[in-house]
């Protein structure tokens, strides 16, 4: 084990990511997909643990696919990965004019619909080059990709991709977080008919959630992201993956206040009993949600402690009441093996995704293990 810590030299938080937690859940991903392939999903800054340990740490695990969403992503991912095995496909598609870049930085882009699958094809033509490009299929989603009758007209004229060569015929689940979801088999099946007709192409179906659904989803290749990082793929099943982040805060002040005294902005929480309180460095600016005042757990070692009040900006406050004298600790856990992000995620209202990608930047991070 090699930890190394990064960011503010001086910070009372820790976050600490466990890369090889990381690479587990990679193996564990590969295993379930097999015969199918893998490929990984470290858009966002690798969900917010940071791209480059995030991306080395896979591809030391046997990754040679990734999927980033923004083109500046896939740009700083090449650098980080320069090597010639890998290869890097940027989700969000091909704007007007950035062919260049794509073929500059050996990326592979994500043709979303019939006219950016003629840009390539025009761009690949001119330069006599088969380069590679994902074509992306709406099966139901309805947000990216190519609409059905774009399909038709792509699987009716091959000569419209004749000039490139087509590595992904991919899609995107909706619902597949929801395993009794109609719209699952709905897609599944639409997505066949995608796959029977571009044979050519290596074909990719499901994210995490859907990787669970069973082998008839997982097609060629999977193509997973949150499930690396430790989030649950879906919320009826006990979590599979080994959780990768604890947040753990210094205490900066423990006080004891009188009964009815209120407790920090709108004096939003008024106390019942003499209290116990412990304040510690996280707050909305660090990606710790304000909607999680008066909700929040965290835990003292092994003893669980309410947030109480308002989240500030910088600060969060707890009731450690009820922490006998003798386990009274320096530091909180406020995501850890006891509450973990998901956990955190329920209490704000919202998916462990979204807890992940704001974790902020006034954290010291600690990487535990992997490929630094
Ligand atoms: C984000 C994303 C993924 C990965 O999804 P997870 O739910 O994090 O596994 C896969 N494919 C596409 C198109 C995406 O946008």
């Amino acid at each position: 084990m090699n930890p190394a810590s990064y960011g503010p030299t001086h910070a009372t938080t820790l976050l600490t990511i466990d890369l090889d937690a990381i690479a587990d859940n990679f193996l564990k991903l590969k295993k379930i997909a097999a015969p199918a392939g893998i490929s990984a999903v470290v858009k966002a800054n690798g969900y917010g643990l940071g791209i480059a340990p995030v991306a080395r740490t896979l591809h030391g695990a046997g990754c040679r696919t990734f999927f980033v969403a923004h083109l500046d992503e896939g740009i700083c991912l090449r650098k980080i990965l320069p090597y010639g095995d890998t290869e890097i496909g940027v989700l969000n598609g091909l704007m007007p004019g950035a062919e260049e870049v794509y073929e500059e930085h050996t990326l592979l882009p994500t043709l979303n619909d019939l006219g950016q699958v003629e840009q390539w094809n025009a761009y690949c033509a001119r330069k006599n080059n088969m380069l590679p490009a994902s074509i992306h299929f709406d099966t139901g989603m309805t947000r990216l990709g190519l609409p059905c009758y774009e399909a038709e007209m792509l699987f009716s004229d091959p000569s419209r991709r004749a000039a490139f060569k087509t590595r992904f015929a991919m899609s995107h689940m909706a619902c597949a977080d929801m395993p009794r979801h109609p719209q699952n088999t709905e897609q599944r099946e639409r997505f066949r008919i995608v796959a029977d007709r571009m044979k050519d192409a290596t074909a990719m179906l499901s994210a995490s959630s859907a990787t669970f659904l069973g082998s008839d989803w997982h097609f060629d290749m999977i193509r997973p992201g949150v499930a690396l990082f430790g989030v649950a793929p879906n919320a009826e099943r006990p979590n599979p993956m080994r959780s990768v982040v604890t947040l753990t805060s210094k205490i900066l002040q423990l006080q004891h206040v009188d009964a009815d005294t209120g407790v920090g902005y709108g004096a939003a929480y008024r106390t019942g009993r003499p209290t116990r309180l412990a304040t510690v460095a996280v707050g909305y600016a660090d990606g710790y949600l304000r909607c999680l005042g008066n909700r929040a757990k965290a835990y003292m070692g092994r003893h669980e402690v309410p947030v109480v009040g308002r989240i500030s900006m910088d600060l969060v406050t707890i009731d450690v009441t009820d922490v006998p004298e003798e386990d009274i600790l320096e530091h909180i856990d406020l995501i850890g093996p006891r509450h973990t992000v998901d956990d955190l995620a329920a209490e704000a209202g919202t998916i462990g995704y979204e807890i992940l990608t704001l974790l902020g930047h006034r954290y010291a991070r600690h990487y535990i293990g992997g490929v630094q």
